[in-house]
């Protein structure tokens, strides 16, 4: 508040007074008599001068007035009548929002929890599905190393008959030299058919051998041994 000075005219006192004091008396606080202070003090009110300069733009219109609006806020929701319908209205969004904060917890409790809900895979070896398809493909194949086997055995078989017959007919008979030449020539060709066959008998049993073991080493469970022949 800016000061103005104002001599008492009865004893000549400095007075100070401020613009609240512009027109009106007070007692000297010297000499105790009336004192008028000027309705203008004299150079006019200093701060008209100073309100010539533009004047700040009003900020405080572009605040934000918070009492003022909660108060507005508090005074609709007082007197606002359809709380009931609203209520009603919100009745499935809060159903929404439940079934997804309880899908929410659920995939949480899951993920906490991995072994409980998790279905158990079952743990495949590796070459496990390779170690299948050779199985299978044995199983295809054995029969026909039984049928090779079984063929050599009749050739044996075979080779052995004839060989007996032969020795049967010509058992006990004076032959000359000439056929009895013959005969022991059919003989040695009947012995050896024998022997041959009886080797290519055995070769073929340990063809089927190997692939009979190997056919148990991938967990073959026919018994493809019995359908051997004796
Ligand atoms: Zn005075």
């Amino acid at each position: 508040m800016d000061q103005y000075k104002h001599s008492c005219p009865h004893c000549g006192h400095q007075i100070e007074y401020t613009q609240d004091y512009c027109g009106k008396s007070t007692p000297c606080p010297l000499c105790g008599k009336s004192v008028m202070f000027p309705a203008i003090p004299p150079g006019g009110f200093r701060k008209k001068l100073q309100i010539a300069k533009p004047a700040p733009p009003p900020k405080q219109k572009l605040q934000f007035k918070l009492g003022p609006m909660l108060s507005a806020i508090f005074t609709f929701v007082r007197e606002f009548e359809h709380w009931r319908v609203v209520g009603f209205c919100l009745i499935p969004f809060i159903v929404i929002a439940l079934g997804l904060v309880a899908a929410r917890a659920a995939k949480r409790h899951q993920e906490a929890n991995p072994t409980e809900v998790r279905p158990t895979q079952p743990q495949v070896e590796a070459g496990t599905w390779d170690k299948m398809e050779e199985l299978t493909r044995a199983d295809q194949q054995m029969p026909a190393y039984v049928q090779a086997v079984r063929t050599a055995k009749a050739r044996v078989d075979l080779a052995v008959r004839t060989r007996d017959a032969l020795h049967n007919t010509y058992r006990g008979q004076n032959l000359d030299t000439a056929s009895f030449q013959l005969v022991m020539a059919r003989y040695e060709a009947a012995d050896k058919e024998v022997n041959n066959s009886q080797q290519s008998l055995n070769a073929t049993r340990q063809l089927f051998n190997q692939a009979y073991t190997k056919y148990q080493g991938l967990g073959g469970k026919v018994d493809y041994q019995s359908q051997l022949p004796p």
